[in-house]
């Protein structure tokens, strides 16, 4: 057989027993909105910087994202009024809690609290074509059982609220920490390099769950990214943007991600912090030995 047909035998037996991948989407999730900390700037106009940066990106790159506003900030009139950066851009916000406490820490009636009253200061402060039907847990923390997990998921089926969960995870809070010192002592060598640093984690962050993601799952899975409406994202937001589309992922929205059927299986594990939704599955894989580490 001549070399060229024998590659072309070898290369279709390969593509015949793997699984095609699929094609490579991403959600964009932005949290704590308007801005997160929003008492740490000086005035609106420099929370408007930050809206309207991420918007710009956002816009730029073509990334539908998801918004998740904190309900008491949305009751401030100077914060209320950055609701309208995100969705006259096209944005729409949806319910992040209304003090943005950690449910492991609250009583059922506690939190039934918090995801209600939320709700009803949204739809006072946003207008119906700029809110969705998403719900998305403070620190990511959804519980300290499973029990207590599957009550507030029965209350946020109860109020036609969907749960949206993470499957890529960035630490950018603790970065934008560092960044926003930075930026306040005018250290603008140390801010650049905090930026770059952040870059690379969030790079190699995306490389982690993707990887996880193919090992269990066997094929790409539709992730969904979260980052926070801060400092850091307000400059870099458009970098990672690029980079995403530079090692080929495609933007949709979160709705569309949540088709995926990773976010059917059943999760039987829940750790002591929030955490992507790809590690409770592996751990919930794990337990049950139908995973092995590699
Ligand atoms: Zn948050």
């Amino acid at each position: 057989m001549p070399r060229s047909l024998l590659f072309a035998t070898a290369l279709f037996a390969l593509s015949s027993c793997s699984p095609a991948p699929g094609p490579k989407l991403i959600a964009i999730t932005i949290d704590d909105a308007p801005v997160t900390k929003p008492l740490s700037y000086s005035d609106n106009w420099e929370r408007t910087v930050v809206t309207d940066s991420l918007t710009g990106a956002l816009l730029r790159h073509g990334a539908p994202a998801m918004v998740f506003a904190i309900g008491s900030d949305l009751q401030v009139p100077e914060l209320a009024s950055l609701v309208g950066n995100w969705t006259t851009a096209g944005f729409t916000m949806a319910n992040h809690s209304m003090s943005h406490r950690s449910f492991n820490t609250l009583s059922r009636e506690q939190g039934v609290l918090e995801m209600s009253q939320a709700q009803a200061v949204l739809s006072r402060v946003v207008a119906p074509e700029g809110r969705s039907r998403y719900f998305r847990f403070p620190f990511l923390e959804e519980g300290r059982t499973l029990n207590d997990r599957a009550f507030w998921l029965s209350v946020l089926d109860s109020m036609a609220l969907t749960l949206a969960p993470v499957t890529i995870t960035t630490d950018d809070w603790r970065y934008d920490n560092e960044y926003a010192a930075a930026e306040e002592a005018e250290d603008w060598d140390r801010r650049y390099r905090i930026g770059q640093e952040y870059l690379e984690h969030v790079r190699s962050s995306i490389r982690h769950w993707d990887d996880l993601g193919g090992q269990l799952f066997k094929r790409n899975v539709s992730h969904i990214l979260l980052l926070h409406a801060n400092r850091v994202n307000r400059d870099y937001l458009g970098h990672i943007l690029a980079s995403l589309e530079a090692d080929g992922f495609e933007f949709v929205t979160l709705a569309e991600a949540l088709e995926d059927e990773l976010y059917e299986e059943d999760v039987t594990w829940i750790g002591p912090s929030g955490v992507s939704i790809l590690e409770s599955i592996k751990q919930s894989r794990l337990a049950s030995g139908t995973f092995s580490s590699r």
